[in-house]
């Protein structure tokens, strides 16, 4: 039986979550220790950082500062534009090409190299990166894995081709949503190896087939250890030196661009009851729809959480959204999604009931899908 957070709504199907005896989730017991860290202390290590990297840039006469692997969404926008207005760095920003871009992701992005940022985006072929999507969706119920690792390797190439030894990742999954932190350090400095392991599953260079060869797999894999060593790139979590808010980077964003940046035209995306995240990828909402069979909690939930956790939300209201939208079908870009995957409605359908957790699901008398235990 599902057990859901007494203080948050997630389920106890979430992987990796941890309730401790009281039935309280890794990821609340954080938001609380959160609130106990010293952040003027954060700070004060961020402006040491800071000056170091100026100092670096001022010896090397390099053009760039540091990097910001960017997707054009509120996070990395507000870790843009935080490093360049408030901090006086010139951040190269580096995109991993969505699966399927949109107006809104073009839109943002554009909009923000009008304010002065100069980006590079690695797109990998498509014709590979449909091959793996759809590989990825039948095996793991999951069309991101492949594009995942793209985005965690694809900054820190950049980062060694241009000899620019700091990168700034947004924030640090595994402890601000309940996972397993490998150790404290791993909260400050990106962990490869913990992303590997947690995130991807495995390295891309297993991925090899009939169809697919190493070299097609050059956008996914991570850059040499050694390599990376010998630059000192280090990837650090904006997370670590400021308290990570969704909602907060949003409107910093907001305010920043002066309402040039766009937000769902519908007022919401499909599956949840906000409008200003994960935006710029067609296939996104098929991915939170895919949680939600896979583990039973879908996109709002999950919004509703990191509000919860945040204090900018009650518990009855979340479970309320959590009702309303956790069940929505990605219905928007459907057509579009199916056609990327080249599948039809009926394989699409064999494939989701495949990767319906018995434990979570049941099939009412109508012969539709029900949650066995919901919120
Ligand atoms: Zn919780």
């Amino acid at each position: 039986m599902i057990k859901f957070c007494k203080k948050c709504i997630m389920p106890d199907s979430r992987p990796r979550i941890v309730f401790n005896n009281e039935g309280v989730c890794n990821a609340c017991l954080y938001s609380e220790e959160k609130k106990k860290i010293d952040w003027e202390d954060r700070k004060r290590e961020f402006l040491k950082l800071i000056n170091e990297i100026a100092e670096f840039t001022k010896q090397k006469n390099s053009k760039y500062s540091c990097i910001v692997p960017w997707s054009g969404g509120k996070d990395s926008t507000s870790i843009a534009l935080k490093l360049k207005l408030e901090y006086d760095l010139n951040p190269l920003l580096v995109t991993f090409s969505p699966l399927i871009e949109n107006e809104i992701g073009v839109h943002n992005r554009n909009e923000l190299s009008k304010m002065g940022f100069d980006s590079v985006m690695i797109k990998p072929n498509l014709k590979i990166s449909r091959k793996l999507a759809r590989r990825f969706f039948i095996e793991r119920g999951n069309p991101k894995v492949a594009w995942d690792a793209g985005v965690n390797s694809a900054p820190l190439t950049v980062a060694l081709n241009y000899q620019i030894p700091y990168v700034f990742y947004a924030e640090h999954g595994e402890s601000e949503y309940g996972g397993l932190v490998l150790d404290d350090e791993s909260q400050k400095k990106r962990n490869i190896r913990e992303v590997i392991e947690h995130q991807i599953g495995d390295f891309p260079q297993n991925w090899v087939s009939n169809e697919i060869r190493e070299n097609d797999l050059a956008p996914y894999i991570y850059p040499d250890e050694n390599e990376l060593k010998k630059t000192n790139i280090t990837a650090y979590y904006f997370s670590y030196f400021f308290k990570w808010s969704m909602l907060e980077n949003f409107h910093y964003v907001e305010k920043t661009m002066k309402k040039k940046f766009k937000t769902h035209p519908n007022k919401r995306t499909q599956g949840t009851f906000t409008d200003f995240d994960s935006l710029d990828d067609k296939i996104d909402c098929l991915y939170y729809y895919m949680q939600y069979v896979k583990f039973g909690f879908g996109r709002a939930t999950r919004d509703a959480c990191r509000m919860l956790q945040n204090d900018q939300m009650t518990r009855q209201k979340a479970i309320e959204l959590a009702r309303e939208y956790d069940n929505e079908f990605p219905e928007e870009n459907f057509k579009e999604v199916l056609e990327f995957l080249e599948m039809n409605e009926d394989e699409f359908e064999l494939i989701v009931n495949q990767h319906r957790n018995n434990e979570i699901w049941k099939t009412s008398i109508d012969n539709k899908w029900k949650l066995i235990n919901s919120i």
